[in-house]
């Protein structure tokens, strides 16, 4: 029936909408909570190390741009535990949870090389935190859900076959664009102006994303499957660099 499916469409695009515009069904405090219970899973799957350099620097590092993330975003850093474990693996990745809990794996760290390396590694996940989009992701999953299943129910009443595919294209296409390259562009942006604040070098996060892209072998790291890529994204953090740097010597200048 036309008429249902036309009915059902502009409510089904509002929720991608929705979705696009990073709603959140949660609240800060279920960011907080689900990132908790999901980072005591990790701790106890996973294989830690707590002591050693390369333990100190991940330490260090992490909280010199909490630090800095808390300066620049004061109301909702200071709502999270900010926490980071290393984890004993050899691949190319980092994450962080809602609310603020963070893994590094031992197997990033030679592509980070050194301190502000790590924090361009740093200041992306923590920018994931403090922007959310782990609840917003799972919000979108949600959204796109009751998104198919509308324009299912639409399609089952239809009689006719062009609009029927028409709501499949629909409900895949629309609703089930990858948000992440945005967050992940987002993330590249906010966590280049933490390091900076933090008084990493932000040119260190060109040279980082090329090591990275040249190590990239084999399935990507959960942070690169559904990155932009590399191109983009190394374009897009060269443009920003006339705007972070003030901030980067600002910070040098506030630590002499
Ligand atoms: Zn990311």
């Amino acid at each position: 029936m036309r008429t249902l499916l036309s009915r059902l469409a502009p409510l089904a695009l509002a929720l991608a909408g929705a979705a696009c515009q990073g709603t959140n069904m949660y609240t800060v405090q279920d960011d907080v909570a689900m990132g908790a219970a999901a980072f005591d899973e990790v701790k106890a799957s996973e294989n830690l190390i707590y002591s050693g350099p390369q333990y100190e620097q991940v330490q260090r590092v992490t909280e010199r741009v909490v630090d800095a993330a808390i300066e620049l975003d004061p109301e909702i850093s200071n709502l999270f535990a900010w926490e980071v474990v290393l984890i004993d693996n050899a691949e190319m990745n980092a994450f962080c949870l809602p609310g603020g809990k963070m893994a590094v794996y031992t197997g990033i760290l030679p592509v980070a090389g050194n301190d502000d390396g790590l924090a361009v590694v740093i200041g992306h996940e923590i920018a994931h935190a403090t922007r959310r989009h782990g609840t917003q992701r799972v919000t979108q999953g949600v959204l796109t859900e009751i998104g198919i299943e509308i324009f299912t129910e639409a399609a089952e009443f239809s009689t006719d076959q062009e609009e029927r595919e028409l709501a499949t294209i629909l409900a895949e296409v629309g609703l089930g664009l990858p948000f992440s390259r945005d967050h992940e562009l987002e993330a590249d942006r906010v966590g280049l102006f933490y390091m900076a604040a933090a008084g990493y070098d932000p040119r260190e996060a060109v040279g980082f994303w090329q090591r990275m892209s040249a190590g990239g072998t084999g399935a990507p790291p959960e942070w690169l499957s559904t990155h932009p890529s590399d191109v983009t994204r190394i374009q897009k953090i060269q443009a920003l660099l006339p705007e972070v740097m003030p901030v980067y010597q600002a910070a040098q200048i506030s630590d002499s």
